[in-house]
């Protein structure tokens, strides 16, 4: 096969990451834009650009027809959607395929089964992956809600089958609460995302979000990269991730990461993919998969050595997995700094001009974004607009090197959540890496 020609069916920091790997491959890449990110550095460092179509997502990004237009007229035979907008469609990916386009994900049919949160739990359960207790599917019968509920323990939080993206959930704190929460959580669903099925699980009072990198092969193989810790997180949004988990041991790592590792070569998953728990009182409990790259994906690279998009490509392309679990080595610690254009205290979005720019560098020390001075970053899409990630060989050298480098960055014009990192990282439970996933709003709320 041997991919010769990338199209990234994507925009900023991820699109320049994907650039980079397959420029490092001896492959030549494809940018496509919006007509709002004609001057964006992911356009100016490709081989080749397309534009394909006005600001709004759903008319450019989210555009199936002119990306697989701009894909046939440049003679691009694969094709990487990186996170978010159509990395999650199976049926794009399918679109992909009967073009004979090299699909740079899983195989459509998983992306399908993980992306239905019922049949993602089912599928899990069935590969013997810890569940949170709850319903063994959708809940319409009140009775059975009941009895279902009462089995797990109150409090039980209600969730929409299609839901996503932290919406589409109802906590519900006793029996008497229950009817009247359940109608409502399905007439939202039904009206959030055209679905109104909805089921039960446990409600888990103060958790970490704990989640694996893993590798399959599509043969029947498959590995393993550890964990990442992505607890601090502000309305479902994760904010800083870590590696390792600060509360995760060697042996516990090992026995998990065998588990996740098994279950993903018995299902012949195929690229790279997370799977997603909550941990309370040393149990994980499974809550889902994403079967795409993940934002936080480099501070795993950094522990363990791995390009990960790098194994993408190669694993699209027919290649085995470069690496034996047995050859991974989890080395030292690396934390990731999303800094988003918002104002670091109300949150607020702040785009526009960038009237100069600084990256911070240095040993260990990674800035993905693709910002210049005189960029004007666009209004219509994610705030994200650059990813710090610092590696040291203790957590404790890791967070001076990124107090340091926190302190180099410049990034005039917007405000940014540089300065909310700053004083997470004074933070006495963030620097004895005692949180869970309640702790950032509690302290945000404290402050305001
Ligand atoms: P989404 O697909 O919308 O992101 P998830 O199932 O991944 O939904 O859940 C999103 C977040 O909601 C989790 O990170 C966690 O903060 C919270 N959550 C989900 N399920 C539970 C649960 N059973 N108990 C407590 N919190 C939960």
């Amino acid at each position: 096969m041997a991919i010769k020609r990338l199209l990234i069916a994507n925009r900023g920091e991820i699109a320049l990451r994907i650039h980079r790997a397959a420029h490092e491959m001896g492959i030549e890449t494809v940018a496509v834009h919006s007509t709002a990110d004609a001057d964006a550095m992911h356009v100016r460092l490709a081989d080749h650009a397309v534009c394909i179509g006005p600001p709004a997502a759903r008319d450019s990004y989210l555009n199936v027809a002119a990306i697989i237009s701009a894909a046939e007229i440049t003679h691009a035979d694969a094709i990487h959607p990186g996170y978010g907008f159509l990395s999650e469609n199976a049926k794009f990916a399918e679109i992909v395929e009967a073009h004979d386009i090299t699909w740079i994900g899983p195989k459509p049919e998983h992306i399908r089964t993980m992306g239905d949160k019922i049949e993602a739990k089912r599928t899990a359960g069935a590969l013997g992956l810890p569940l949170v207790p709850g319903s063994d599917g959708a809940v319409s019968d009140i009775a059975e809600a009941r009895a279902i509920a009462e089995k797990a323990g109150y409090p039980v939080i209600i969730k929409a089958a299609s839901g996503g993206g932290g919406r589409g959930m109802k906590v519900c704190n006793g029996p008497e609460e229950l009817e009247t929460l359940i109608q409502q959580a399905g007439s939202e669903a039904k009206a959030a995302f055209g679905d109104a099925t909805v089921y039960i699980e446990k409600y888990l009072g103060n958790p970490r979000h704990i989640e694996f990198q893993i590798f399959g092969d599509g043969n029947g193989n498959a590995i393993h990269l550890g964990e990442r810790d992505c607890s601090l997180q502000r309305r479902h949004q994760k904010v800083l991730e870590e590696a390792p988990s600060p509360v995760i041991s060697a042996e516990e790592r090992d026995r998990m990461g065998g588990i996740v590792a098994k279950a993903m070569a018995d299902m012949g998953y195929r690229g790279a993919g997370t799977i997603e728990f909550l941990w309370e009182n040393g149990e994980f409990y499974f809550i889902e998969m994403n079967t795409r790259l993940q934002v936080e994906h480099p501070v795993t690279e950094a522990i363990t050595g791995v390009d990960l998009v790098r194994e993408q490509i190669r694993i699209a392309d027919g290649k085995p997995l470069s690496v034996k679990q047995e050859e991974i080595e989890f080395k030292g610690h690396a934390i990731e700094c999303r800094i988003n254009a918002e104002d670091p205290f109300t949150f607020a979005p702040s785009p526009g001009l960038v009237k100069s720019y600084h990256a911070a560098g240095g040993m260990h020390v990674r800035v993905d974004s693709g910002l210049y001075a005189g960029y004007k970053i666009p209004p219509y899409y994610d705030s994200m607009i650059a990813k710090l990630i610092v590696y040291g060989r203790t957590r404790e050298g890791c967070i001076m090197r990124l107090k340091r480098a926190l302190a180099e960055m410049v990034i005039e014009g917007p405000k940014t959540s540089i300065p909310l990192h700053q004083r997470l990282l004074n933070e006495p439970d963030f620097l004895s890496g005692d949180y869970t996933i309640k702790w950032l709003e509690e302290w945000l709320a404290k402050d305001a």
